[in-house]
Protein backbone atom coordinates (compact mmCIF):
# COMPACT_ATOMS: atom_id res chain seq x y z
CA UNK A 1 0.00 0.00 0.00
CA UNK A 2 1.57 3.27 -1.13
CA UNK A 3 2.34 5.92 1.87
CA UNK A 4 0.08 8.80 2.18
CA UNK A 5 2.60 11.68 3.29
CA UNK A 6 2.21 13.23 6.57
CA UNK A 7 3.28 16.42 8.06
CA UNK A 8 4.58 15.55 11.43
CA UNK A 9 5.90 17.59 14.41
CA UNK A 10 8.18 15.65 16.79
CA UNK A 11 9.07 18.06 19.60
CA UNK A 12 12.23 16.99 21.34
CA UNK A 13 13.09 15.68 17.97
CA UNK A 14 16.85 16.30 18.92
CA UNK A 15 16.75 14.74 22.07
CA UNK A 16 17.37 10.49 22.38
CA UNK A 17 14.07 9.06 21.44
CA UNK A 18 12.81 12.10 19.89
CA UNK A 19 15.79 11.50 17.16
CA UNK A 20 15.45 7.90 16.30
CA UNK A 21 11.78 9.03 15.50
CA UNK A 22 12.59 11.85 13.02
CA UNK A 23 15.07 8.79 11.67
CA UNK A 24 11.99 6.50 10.90
CA UNK A 25 9.54 9.42 9.70
CA UNK A 26 12.39 11.03 7.34
CA UNK A 27 13.09 7.59 5.72
CA UNK A 28 9.28 6.61 5.29
CA UNK A 29 9.08 10.08 3.43
CA UNK A 30 6.83 12.42 5.50
CA UNK A 31 7.90 15.84 6.38
CA UNK A 32 9.16 16.26 9.68
CA UNK A 33 8.93 19.44 11.77
CA UNK A 34 11.20 18.77 14.34
CA UNK A 35 10.77 21.30 17.23
CA UNK A 36 13.74 21.44 20.18
CA UNK A 37 15.25 24.22 22.57
CA UNK A 38 18.50 22.04 22.22
CA UNK A 39 18.50 21.86 26.51
CA UNK A 40 19.76 18.09 26.30
CA UNK A 41 19.43 17.42 22.74
CA UNK A 42 21.73 18.11 20.60
CA UNK A 43 22.04 19.53 16.36
CA UNK A 44 24.44 16.69 16.52
CA UNK A 45 21.89 13.97 16.63
CA UNK A 46 20.08 15.00 14.21
CA UNK A 47 22.68 16.16 11.70
CA UNK A 48 22.55 13.66 9.01
CA UNK A 49 18.90 14.40 8.57
CA UNK A 50 19.65 18.00 8.03
CA UNK A 51 20.03 17.69 4.41
CA UNK A 52 17.30 15.91 3.91
CA UNK A 53 14.47 17.82 2.00
CA UNK A 54 11.69 16.50 4.05
CA UNK A 55 13.43 17.11 7.23
CA UNK A 56 12.94 21.16 9.28
CA UNK A 57 14.10 21.43 12.87
CA UNK A 58 12.84 24.79 14.43
CA UNK A 59 14.79 25.69 17.83
CA UNK A 60 11.39 26.83 19.56
CA UNK A 61 10.47 26.18 23.34
CA UNK A 62 7.38 24.65 23.80
CA UNK A 63 6.14 26.84 26.72
CA UNK A 64 5.54 29.52 24.06
CA UNK A 65 2.60 28.57 21.44
CA UNK A 66 3.61 27.04 18.29
CA UNK A 67 1.62 28.01 14.80
CA UNK A 68 2.55 25.22 12.21
CA UNK A 69 0.44 23.26 10.11
CA UNK A 70 0.58 19.51 10.61
CA UNK A 71 -1.31 16.30 10.71
CA UNK A 72 0.70 13.95 13.62
CA UNK A 73 2.47 15.35 16.83
CA UNK A 74 4.59 13.41 18.64
CA UNK A 75 4.97 15.24 22.14
CA UNK A 76 8.19 14.17 23.70
CA UNK A 77 10.04 17.96 24.65
CA UNK A 78 11.14 17.26 28.64
CA UNK A 79 13.93 16.70 30.14
CA UNK A 80 14.29 13.01 30.63
CA UNK A 81 17.60 12.45 33.18
CA UNK A 82 16.55 13.23 36.73
CA UNK A 83 19.99 15.19 36.85
CA UNK A 84 18.56 17.55 34.20
CA UNK A 85 14.85 17.61 35.30
CA UNK A 86 16.06 18.97 38.92
CA UNK A 87 18.49 21.59 37.23
CA UNK A 88 15.52 23.70 36.69
CA UNK A 89 11.96 22.56 38.32
CA UNK A 90 10.13 25.41 37.49
CA UNK A 91 10.85 25.22 33.63
CA UNK A 92 10.50 21.24 33.89
CA UNK A 93 6.83 21.82 35.02
CA UNK A 94 6.25 24.48 32.33
CA UNK A 95 7.45 22.32 29.99
CA UNK A 96 5.15 19.40 30.72
CA UNK A 97 2.18 21.58 31.07
CA UNK A 98 2.25 24.54 29.03
CA UNK A 99 3.82 22.44 26.82
CA UNK A 100 1.38 20.28 26.99
CA UNK A 101 -1.51 23.34 26.74
CA UNK A 102 0.47 24.79 23.52
CA UNK A 103 0.28 21.20 21.64
CA UNK A 104 -2.78 20.35 22.56
CA UNK A 105 -4.11 23.58 21.25
CA UNK A 106 -2.19 22.99 18.27
CA UNK A 107 -3.65 19.68 17.54
CA UNK A 108 -7.01 21.21 18.52
CA UNK A 109 -7.11 24.06 15.85
CA UNK A 110 -5.23 21.58 13.08
CA UNK A 111 -7.53 18.20 14.03
CA UNK A 112 -4.59 16.35 14.31
CA UNK A 113 -3.67 13.33 16.09
CA UNK A 114 -1.42 13.76 19.06
CA UNK A 115 0.40 11.19 20.89
CA UNK A 116 2.21 12.28 24.90
CA UNK A 117 5.60 10.35 25.53
CA UNK A 118 4.20 10.46 29.48
CA UNK A 119 6.41 8.44 31.36
CA UNK A 120 6.45 5.41 34.34
CA UNK A 121 7.55 8.00 36.68
CA UNK A 122 3.33 8.52 36.84
CA UNK A 123 3.31 5.58 39.37
CA UNK A 124 6.06 7.00 41.64
CA UNK A 125 7.43 5.09 44.06
CA UNK A 126 4.94 2.02 43.05
CA UNK A 127 3.06 -0.04 46.01
CA UNK A 128 1.76 -2.35 43.28
CA UNK A 129 4.13 -4.60 41.34
CA UNK A 130 4.13 -5.08 38.57
CA UNK A 131 2.50 -1.46 37.03
CA UNK A 132 -0.60 -1.73 35.30
CA UNK A 133 -1.54 1.31 33.97
CA UNK A 134 -5.49 1.00 36.25
CA UNK A 135 -2.70 1.48 38.70
CA UNK A 136 -2.93 5.54 40.14
CA UNK A 137 0.36 5.78 41.78
CA UNK A 138 2.45 6.80 44.66
CA UNK A 139 3.67 9.91 43.87
CA UNK A 140 5.56 12.53 46.35
CA UNK A 141 4.02 15.74 45.25
CA UNK A 142 6.31 18.09 46.91
CA UNK A 143 9.43 16.06 46.26
CA UNK A 144 12.38 16.96 43.81
CA UNK A 145 10.98 14.39 41.57
CA UNK A 146 7.87 16.06 41.29
CA UNK A 147 8.42 18.39 38.55
CA UNK A 148 8.60 15.71 36.09
CA UNK A 149 6.51 13.09 38.11
CA UNK A 150 2.93 15.46 38.62
CA UNK A 151 4.07 17.63 35.63
CA UNK A 152 3.88 14.45 33.62
CA UNK A 153 0.81 13.60 35.42
CA UNK A 154 -1.12 16.52 34.92
CA UNK A 155 0.15 16.76 31.11
CA UNK A 156 -1.58 13.53 31.06
CA UNK A 157 -4.63 14.90 32.56
CA UNK A 158 -4.77 17.81 29.84
CA UNK A 159 -4.58 15.07 27.24
CA UNK A 160 -7.75 13.24 28.88
CA UNK A 161 -9.71 16.55 29.11
CA UNK A 162 -9.03 17.80 25.76
CA UNK A 163 -10.23 14.19 23.95
CA UNK A 164 -13.42 14.80 26.48
CA UNK A 165 -14.05 18.47 26.10
CA UNK A 166 -12.74 19.21 22.38
CA UNK A 167 -12.46 15.58 20.79
CA UNK A 168 -9.03 15.46 19.90
CA UNK A 169 -7.55 11.88 18.71
CA UNK A 170 -4.82 11.69 21.56
CA UNK A 171 -2.22 8.71 22.50
CA UNK A 172 -0.66 8.34 25.80
CA UNK A 173 2.61 6.21 25.79
CA UNK A 174 4.08 5.71 29.27
CA UNK A 175 7.38 5.09 28.71
CA UNK A 176 9.66 3.06 31.25
CA UNK A 177 13.42 3.30 31.29
CA UNK A 178 14.91 3.19 27.71
CA UNK A 179 18.23 3.44 26.83
CA UNK A 180 20.55 3.24 23.68
CA UNK A 181 22.85 4.72 20.98
CA UNK A 182 22.71 8.79 21.10
CA UNK A 183 21.90 9.40 25.16
CA UNK A 184 24.19 12.30 25.88
CA UNK A 185 27.10 10.65 27.85
CA UNK A 186 26.72 13.29 30.57
CA UNK A 187 23.17 12.58 30.15
CA UNK A 188 23.25 11.13 34.12
CA UNK A 189 21.11 8.50 33.72
CA UNK A 190 21.75 4.99 34.60
CA UNK A 191 23.07 2.68 31.66
CA UNK A 192 24.47 6.37 30.22
CA UNK A 193 26.52 6.63 33.31
CA UNK A 194 27.55 3.15 33.80
CA UNK A 195 28.99 2.65 30.08
CA UNK A 196 30.94 5.74 30.24
CA UNK A 197 32.52 4.94 33.53
CA UNK A 198 33.22 1.44 32.30
CA UNK A 199 35.11 2.54 29.11
CA UNK A 200 37.20 5.07 30.70
CA UNK A 201 37.94 2.77 33.80
CA UNK A 202 35.93 5.14 36.03
CA UNK A 203 34.58 4.31 39.33
CA UNK A 204 30.81 3.00 38.56
CA UNK A 205 28.39 4.93 40.57
CA UNK A 206 25.86 3.40 42.76
CA UNK A 207 23.24 5.03 43.93
CA UNK A 208 22.01 3.40 47.43
CA UNK A 209 23.02 -0.45 47.49
CA UNK A 210 22.10 -1.26 44.08
CA UNK A 211 18.65 -3.40 45.35
CA UNK A 212 16.83 -0.95 43.61
CA UNK A 213 15.35 -2.44 40.17
CA UNK A 214 14.11 -1.11 36.75
CA UNK A 215 12.99 -2.49 33.73
CA UNK A 216 15.34 -1.27 30.45
CA UNK A 217 13.82 -1.51 27.52
CA UNK A 218 16.34 -0.87 24.31
CA UNK A 219 15.11 2.31 22.25
CA UNK A 220 14.78 0.86 18.97
CA UNK A 221 11.81 -1.38 20.77
CA UNK A 222 10.92 1.47 22.21
CA UNK A 223 10.54 3.85 18.93
CA UNK A 224 8.51 0.89 17.47
CA UNK A 225 5.77 0.83 20.34
CA UNK A 226 5.33 4.60 20.00
CA UNK A 227 4.88 4.41 16.12
CA UNK A 228 2.32 1.73 16.32
CA UNK A 229 0.28 3.88 19.22
CA UNK A 230 0.38 6.88 16.63
CA UNK A 231 -0.48 4.86 13.10
CA UNK A 232 -3.20 2.25 14.23
CA UNK A 233 -6.60 4.20 13.55
CA UNK A 234 -8.32 5.30 16.67
CA UNK A 235 -9.65 5.46 19.21
CA UNK A 236 -6.66 4.29 20.94
CA UNK A 237 -6.02 6.79 24.09
CA UNK A 238 -5.08 4.45 26.55
CA UNK A 239 -2.56 4.96 28.32
CA UNK A 240 -0.28 2.26 27.22
CA UNK A 241 2.96 0.86 29.37
CA UNK A 242 5.52 0.58 26.97
CA UNK A 243 8.74 -0.74 27.83
CA UNK A 244 10.64 -3.97 28.49
CA UNK A 245 9.19 -6.13 31.44
CA UNK A 246 12.23 -7.89 32.24
CA UNK A 247 13.36 -6.59 35.46
CA UNK A 248 16.88 -6.31 36.56
CA UNK A 249 18.86 -4.84 40.12
CA UNK A 250 20.99 -1.85 39.59
CA UNK A 251 23.45 -3.82 41.33
CA UNK A 252 22.94 -6.80 38.81
CA UNK A 253 22.90 -3.82 35.96
CA UNK A 254 26.65 -3.01 36.82
CA UNK A 255 27.97 -6.48 36.91
CA UNK A 256 27.04 -6.85 33.31
CA UNK A 257 28.22 -3.34 32.00
CA UNK A 258 31.34 -4.16 33.32
CA UNK A 259 31.02 -7.62 31.99
CA UNK A 260 30.34 -6.66 28.29
CA UNK A 261 32.91 -3.56 28.45
CA UNK A 262 35.57 -5.68 29.10
CA UNK A 263 36.31 -3.58 32.67
CA UNK A 264 37.95 -3.03 35.67
CA UNK A 265 36.21 -0.44 36.99
CA UNK A 266 35.45 -0.40 40.83
CA UNK A 267 32.26 -0.13 42.11
CA UNK A 268 31.72 2.54 44.50
CA UNK A 269 28.68 3.47 46.56
CA UNK A 270 26.67 7.20 46.56
CA UNK A 271 23.57 7.93 48.56
CA UNK A 272 20.34 7.43 47.33
CA UNK A 273 18.69 10.20 45.87
CA UNK A 274 15.22 11.21 47.66
CA UNK A 275 12.44 9.58 46.70
CA UNK A 276 13.93 6.85 44.08
CA UNK A 277 11.41 4.41 43.23
CA UNK A 278 12.66 1.24 44.80
CA UNK A 279 11.15 -1.16 42.36
CA UNK A 280 9.87 -0.90 38.67
CA UNK A 281 8.99 -3.45 36.22
CA UNK A 282 5.75 -2.40 33.78
CA UNK A 283 2.91 -4.67 32.64
CA UNK A 284 2.45 -4.76 29.13
CA UNK A 285 -0.27 -6.98 28.22
CA UNK A 286 -2.77 -3.93 26.78
CA UNK A 287 -0.40 -2.39 24.45
CA UNK A 288 0.56 -6.26 23.48
CA UNK A 289 -3.18 -6.84 22.88
CA UNK A 290 -4.16 -3.45 20.90
CA UNK A 291 -0.88 -3.02 19.59
CA UNK A 292 0.22 -6.65 18.87
CA UNK A 293 3.73 -5.31 20.05
CA UNK A 294 6.58 -6.70 22.71
CA UNK A 295 9.93 -5.87 23.25
CA UNK A 296 12.47 -8.51 21.49
CA UNK A 297 15.87 -7.08 22.02
CA UNK A 298 17.41 -8.87 25.64
CA UNK A 299 19.41 -6.62 27.89
CA UNK A 300 22.92 -7.65 26.86
CA UNK A 301 22.02 -7.54 23.46
CA UNK A 302 20.82 -3.94 23.37
CA UNK A 303 23.85 -3.09 25.89
CA UNK A 304 26.54 -4.75 23.35
CA UNK A 305 24.88 -2.21 20.36
CA UNK A 306 25.18 0.96 23.22
CA UNK A 307 28.60 0.05 24.17
CA UNK A 308 29.54 0.13 20.70
CA UNK A 309 28.18 3.74 20.24
CA UNK A 310 29.22 5.11 22.97
CA UNK A 311 32.99 3.43 22.55
CA UNK A 312 33.07 4.71 19.40
CA UNK A 313 31.81 8.46 20.11
CA UNK A 314 34.02 8.26 23.35
CA UNK A 315 36.52 7.98 20.71
CA UNK A 316 36.19 10.90 19.00
CA UNK A 317 35.58 12.90 21.29
CA UNK A 318 38.29 12.02 23.50
CA UNK A 319 37.69 11.42 27.24
CA UNK A 320 38.52 14.62 28.70
CA UNK A 321 35.32 15.90 26.49
CA UNK A 322 33.44 14.19 29.26
CA UNK A 323 33.75 15.88 32.56
CA UNK A 324 32.15 15.13 35.79
CA UNK A 325 30.23 11.69 35.24
CA UNK A 326 29.07 11.16 38.78
CA UNK A 327 25.86 13.38 38.43
CA UNK A 328 23.26 13.22 40.60
CA UNK A 329 25.67 11.71 43.37
P1 LIG B 1 16.11 13.75 26.12
O1 LIG B 1 16.43 14.64 27.26
O2 LIG B 1 17.22 13.17 25.33
O3 LIG B 1 15.13 14.48 25.10
C1 LIG B 1 14.25 15.52 25.46
C2 LIG B 1 14.31 16.59 24.37
O4 LIG B 1 13.39 17.64 24.69
C3 LIG B 1 15.69 17.23 24.26
O5 LIG B 1 16.08 17.30 22.91
C4 LIG B 1 15.47 18.63 24.85
O6 LIG B 1 16.37 19.59 24.34
C5 LIG B 1 14.04 18.89 24.48
N1 LIG B 1 13.37 19.88 25.33
C6 LIG B 1 13.38 19.97 26.68
N2 LIG B 1 12.63 21.01 27.10
C7 LIG B 1 12.14 21.60 25.96
C8 LIG B 1 11.31 22.72 25.74
N3 LIG B 1 10.82 23.45 26.75
N4 LIG B 1 11.02 23.06 24.46
C9 LIG B 1 11.51 22.34 23.42
N5 LIG B 1 12.30 21.26 23.58
C10 LIG B 1 12.61 20.89 24.84
O7 LIG B 1 15.18 12.59 26.73
P2 LIG B 1 14.55 11.30 26.06
O8 LIG B 1 15.01 10.13 26.83
O9 LIG B 1 14.73 11.31 24.58
O10 LIG B 1 13.02 11.52 26.43
C11 LIG B 1 12.07 11.96 25.46
C12 LIG B 1 10.69 11.97 26.09
O11 LIG B 1 10.35 10.65 26.54
C13 LIG B 1 10.57 12.90 27.31
O12 LIG B 1 9.31 13.53 27.28
C14 LIG B 1 10.65 11.95 28.48
O13 LIG B 1 9.96 12.44 29.59
C15 LIG B 1 9.99 10.70 27.91
N6 LIG B 1 10.46 9.50 28.62
C16 LIG B 1 11.70 8.99 28.38
C17 LIG B 1 12.11 7.87 29.09
C18 LIG B 1 13.46 7.25 28.87
O14 LIG B 1 13.78 6.29 29.58
N7 LIG B 1 14.26 7.66 27.93
C19 LIG B 1 11.28 7.29 30.05
C20 LIG B 1 10.03 7.87 30.28
C21 LIG B 1 9.61 8.96 29.54
N1 LIG C 1 21.63 5.32 39.41
C1 LIG C 1 22.83 4.84 39.91
N2 LIG C 1 23.99 5.40 39.45
C2 LIG C 1 24.02 6.38 38.53
C3 LIG C 1 22.78 6.86 38.01
C4 LIG C 1 21.61 6.31 38.49
O1 LIG C 1 22.86 3.93 40.74
O2 LIG C 1 25.12 6.84 38.17
C5 LIG C 1 20.39 4.70 39.89
C6 LIG C 1 19.30 5.68 40.34
O3 LIG C 1 19.47 6.02 41.69
C7 LIG C 1 18.03 4.87 40.10
C8 LIG C 1 18.39 4.02 38.88
O4 LIG C 1 19.82 3.99 38.80
O5 LIG C 1 17.77 4.02 41.19
C9 LIG C 1 17.83 4.57 37.57
O6 LIG C 1 18.19 5.92 37.50
P1 LIG C 1 17.93 6.82 36.20
O7 LIG C 1 18.38 8.19 36.55
O8 LIG C 1 18.53 6.17 35.01
O9 LIG C 1 16.35 6.77 35.97
P2 LIG C 1 15.07 6.82 36.94
O10 LIG C 1 15.48 6.89 38.38
O11 LIG C 1 14.35 8.03 36.50
O12 LIG C 1 14.39 5.54 36.62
Amino acid sequence: MKHIQQRVLVTGGAGFIGSHICELLVAGGDDVICVDNLFTGSKTNIEKLLAAPNFELLRHDVTFPLYVEVDRIFNLACPASPYHYQHDPVQTVKTSVHGAINMLGLAKRTGSRILQASTSEVYGDPTQHPQREDYWGNVNPIGVRACYDEGKRCAETLFFDYHRQHQVDVRIARIFNTYGPRMHPNDGRVVSNFIVQALLGKPITIFGDGRQTRSFCYVDDLVDGLMRLMDRPGPLIGPFNLGNPIEFSIAELAEIVLELAASKSELVYRPLPSDDPIQRQPDIARAGAALDWAPEVELRQGLEKTIAYFDALLGELGSTAVDDLTVGA
